[in-house]
This record gives C-alpha cells, sequence and structure tokens, in this order.
C-alpha cells in the first residue's frame, strides 16, 4: 500500500516558521511563544526556517510594539505607543528579501494575531470602539500574495485536527509537487495526476473534474502553462477542506476494486464501517485501515500507487477526527 520507498517526499520537508513558535526570543517584550507540537511532533517530519519580519527590519528586541490601524480607506501597521512609527512598507518590502528562502519551503506555518504574521483575523483598530478582526498581517500578506500555492496555516489553527491535516497532507503533496516541476514531462505530470486522484476526489469533485481535464490536454500544447494551471488549480483544490461526503465517495468508489476478491461478510463489514464514518459515529482512521488491511492481502495495481490511503506518516496520526 505504501508508494514506492524512493518516490516519497525526503524525510525532513523544509518549512518556513514564525521564529517565536520555535522558542526564540524575538517578541517585542524579548518572549516567545514556544510550541511544543510544531517542535516535537511535526519536528520530526520538518526541518524549520525560522523567519522573524520585525527582527529582520531591524526593529530589534525588545522594541516598540505595533498593531493594524485603519488610515483612509487602508490599514497600515503602525506604533502602539508611537503612532508615528509605520513599518508596512518595510514588512512587505522583507517578503522580497527573504522570497529565496520561502521559496526552498513547501509550507509557512504563521504566528497567530500578529500585525506582522497573522495570517487572518488580525485585530485592526479604527480609532473609535472595537477593532475589527479582519486583518492580515502585513508580511504574511504579502508572502501569500507572492507564494500563492505555498500550503499556509497558522499554529492556533493547527489545534483543530482536520485543518492539521489538512494542511499537513498539502505540504506532502506540495514537496511532490516540486519535485516534479523541477524535471518536468508530460508523462510525469500524467503520473503524478494518477497518483493524486483519489486524494483530490475526497476534497472536491469539480476541481478533480478540471485537473483532468487539464492533464489530458498536456500532450497536445506547450507544458510550462499547462503545468502553471496545474499546479494552481491542485493547491487550491486541497485547500478546501475533505468532507465526511467526499471521503465517503472516494472509499465506496475504493470498494469496487475489492468487489471481486471479498466474500459477502467482509463486504458488509466494509459497507457498515464506511457508513458508520459517513454518519459520524466513528473516525476515519477506521473505515482507513480495514481498506489498507483488505488491499494488502489482495494488492490492485492503480490503489497501491494512490496517495490516498497513507497521504502522510501514519505516526502523525492526522486521521484520528470524525
Ligand atoms: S509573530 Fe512574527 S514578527 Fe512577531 S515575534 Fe513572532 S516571528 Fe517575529
Amino acid at each position: 500500500m505504501t508508494p514506492p520507498a524512493e518516490e516519497s517526499p525526503v524525510q525532513k520537508i523544509p518549512i518556513a516558521i514564525s521564529s517565536c513558535l520555535l522558542g526564540e526570543q524575538v517578541r517585542y517584550d524579548g518572549g516567545h511563544k514556544h510550541d511544543r507540537y510544531l517542535t516535537g511532533t511535526l519536528g520530526q517530519w520538518f526541518t524549520y526556517v525560522p523567519l522573524c519580519p520585525e527582527v529582520g527590519i531591524g526593529m530589534g528586541t525588545p522594541r516598540e510594539p505595533i498593531r493594524l490601524v485603519q488610515i483612509d480607506g487602508g490599514v497600515r501597521v503602525r506604533g502602539v505607543r508611537d503612532a508615528a512609527l509605520d513599518v508596512t512598507d518595510e514588512l512587505v518590502g522583507y517578503a522580497d528579501t527573504v522570497a529565496d528562502q520561502i521559496a526552498d519551503a513547501c509550507g509557512y506555518i504563521f504566528k497567530r494575531a500578529s500585525p506582522s504574521c497573522g495570517m487572518e483575523r488580525v485585530k485592526v483598530y479604527t480609532g473609535q470602539g472595537m477593532p475589527s478582526t479582519a486583518g492580515v498581517g502585513a508580511y504574511a500578506g504579502a508572502v501569500m500574495r507572492r507564494f500563492p500555492r505555498l500550503p499556509v496555516e497558522e499554529e492556533g489553527r493547527l489545534n483543530d485536527p482536520v485543518l492539521r491535516e489538512n494542511f499537513i497532507e498539502r505540504v506532502f503533496v506540495y514537496a511532490r509537487l516540486r519535485a516534479l516541476l523541477a524535471d518536468p514531462t508530460p508523462r510525469k505530470l500524467v503520473d503524478f495526476h494518477t497518483r493524486h486522484k483519489l486524494l483530490v476526489m475526497a476534497h472536491n469533485q469539480q476541481g478533480y473534474r478540471r485537473l483532468g481535464r487539464i492533464v489530458a490536454d498536456a500532450g497536445s500544447g506547450e507544458l510550462g502553462p499547462t503545468l502553471d494551471a496545474y499546479a494552481d488549480l491542485l493547491m487550491e483544490t486541497l485547500t478546501r477542506r475533505a468532507t465526511r461526503r467526499g471521503h465517503t465517495n472516494v472509499m465506496q468508489h475504493l470498494m469496487g476494486y475489492l468487489k471481486k476478491p471479498l466474500d459477502t461478510a467482509d463486504k458488509a463489514e466494509l459497507v457498515e464501517v464506511i457508513d458508520q464514518y459517513r454518519s459520524g459515529l466513528v473516525p476515519l482512521v477506521v473505515p482507513m485501515t480495514l481498506l489498507r488491511h483488505h488491499f494488502r492481502r489482495h494488492p490492485h495495481p492503480y490503489v497501491h500507487g494512490q496517495w490516498y490511503l497513507e497521504p502522510h506518516p501514519a505516526e502523525l496520526m492526522l486521521r484520528n477526527h470524525v
């Protein structure tokens, strides 16, 4: 069931990260926001590229705290105590300064709620009443605009098991996608797509069909634009969360490959377990484990090549959610 080892991504995948999450004392008050899940559990699979934009633009530590402020229809990053301090352009420009380091990464984990690093829902002060939470950190926004395919997430959202699995799955797919883009041929694109079909199908049927059409045309034009369109749509499609309905469809599809080898009792058990997952009674790992078990006993070449049944290391226990 496990795809051939030589085609697996390297064990440690480079991930850019807000430095304070690794325990580096770079926050405005000289503190840090060490996240043990990131350094402990994920650190076994990821090698981190720490980046602190506020230190990077020369603000020093400790430093004047900053915040997002709504001014004249735009949002600026200003000092909390010193309103004359405006570091918006420097923070946006820092995304260009470190672009080469980010280009080597297969994901980015941002510190939530930061006026520099926050990915979403950052407080924006208007000068009157409660701040809105519609802001994006100035640096994080620039990174996401420059690298729209890059899987991004915040450490707070990684506490949600579904979002966590979604991010880590995207990181592993992105690592394989980068390997394809580094040395592409039409045939390799077809092979890549074939092996990711069921994974994509669990996320979004429409994206799945559109990706299939792009690949079908791969031999008829220039490969570069085809690859760009494919890579953009693939990463966009995987950003949508795989739903229980999507997983149920894929697992029922997989059952079709077991029709002949399984006896009536085994088939009935599999149908029941998938239905229990569909109803929210058991976590995804339960039908997945049963499917893997059956495909180990009754291998099928198409299913064997699919990343769907093992999209990330089992040790991360990412499919324990209902
Ligand atoms: S949130 Fe970003 S800018 Fe703030 S300390 Fe952490 S890495 Fe530096």
